[in-house]
């Protein structure tokens, strides 16, 4: 089988150049969830300290070789700018739509990398430097709006998902991660490959070296005059709670997991991991976070802390008394 492959060192360096925004990343946890039976992703940290890990080039050389699957942020918070638009869709019409989106940007002379995943697929773009993932979005959302594709938290239950998924981090936020390309699926338990090359790891980064990336002005010219579509102004963002970082000294952190859905009370409220895993809690109000004291957090449906950790690939240690 394909899982295990050996990657060289410049592969790694372009794999490096191509998709990594930030140190921070997330891990997709090899055992699945033993109720939903997803393979969830979680931000890794060390044994001792519990300080989260940086991304390095062993780490880089583990996925593409096989041995674990990590996911990159969209997002350096400190120029708030990305060196790839990705697009995940995964619904019945996923790769057609991907397809009239791939069209419509080659009509702008853009050229985009569609990578196949476990139920449809990934459309990337690379940029010659790092854009504003505000101006990334911009296009991307008013190609969707030119096609009417469904985008996926703008009422449509389903749709596509735009990474960067926000214009812009606040002090200590990540943002979101995307499953990185070239590695193995641990749900699936194997690889996903860009259609547009042979299937092994050479190929397919021959292929990705020989597109053609997207310069900054290029990005100016073809978004000028555009603003972002009604539909896709987000009010919810607006109202979004204040989202405290609190450095904690290694405990769990809730918050570093979850996105706060609104304030109210004593309490952020939002989706019980534990709850959507298991395709409840859909109004995402199940969970309420202590403001004052972040790190104590409440399922009202009833979810453990255990399930609510197992849910989040981070499950309490059991700590055996001697
Ligand atoms: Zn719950």
């Amino acid at each position: 089988m394909d899982v295990k492959l050996t990657a060289t060192e410049d592969m790694i360096r372009q794999f490096e150049d191509l998709f990594v925004n930030r140190r921070a990343y997330t891990v997709q946890s090899m055992k699945p969830h033993p109720e939903s039976g997803r393979h969830y992703y979680y931000r890794p940290t060390m044994k001792q300290t519990r300080e989260p890990l940086a991304l390095t080039a062993g780490t880089i050389q583990r996925h593409l070789e096989g041995d674990i699957t990590i996911a990159v942020y969209a997002i350096n918070p400190k120029t708030q700018r990305s060196k790839w638009l990705a697009i995940d869709a995964d619904y019945r019409h996923a790769l057609e739509d991907l397809l009239k989106l791939q069209g419509e940007l080659r009509r702008d002379g853009i050229q985009a990398a569609l990578e196949k995943s476990k139920r449809g697929a990934h459309l990337w773009v690379f940029f010659v430097t790092p854009v504003l993932a505000r101006e990334a979005r911009l296009y991307v959302l008013n190609l969707a709006d030119r096609l009417t594709l469904p985008v996926k938290g703008s009422g449509w239950p389903e749709g596509i998902e735009v990474f960067p998924r926000q214009d812009r981090l606040s002090e200590g936020e990540f943002g979101n991660a995307i499953r990185a390309p070239l590695g193995v699926h641990r749900g699936a338990g194997k690889r996903y490959w860009f259609y547009h090359a042979d299937y092994d790891l050479e190929s397919q980064f021959r292929y990705l070296a020989g597109l053609e990336r997207v310069s900054e002005a290029k990005l100016r010219h073809v978004t000028s005059g555009m603003s972002i579509p009604e539909q896709f102004a987000p009010p919810a963002r607006k109202a979004e709670a204040p989202r405290p970082y609190l450095y904690t000294g290694g405990e769990f952190r809730i918050l570093d997991y979850v996105e706060v859905k609104r304030k109210a009370g004593r309490n952020y409220w939002t989706r019980c991991p534990s709850c959507a895993a298991a395709g409840r809690d859909t109004s995402g109000d199940n969970l309420a976070i202590s403001i004052e004291e972040p790190l104590k957090y409440k399922c009202w449906a009833g979810c453990t802390k255990e399930m609510i950790r197992a849910a989040l690939g981070r499950p309490i240690e059991i700590r055996r008394l001697a």
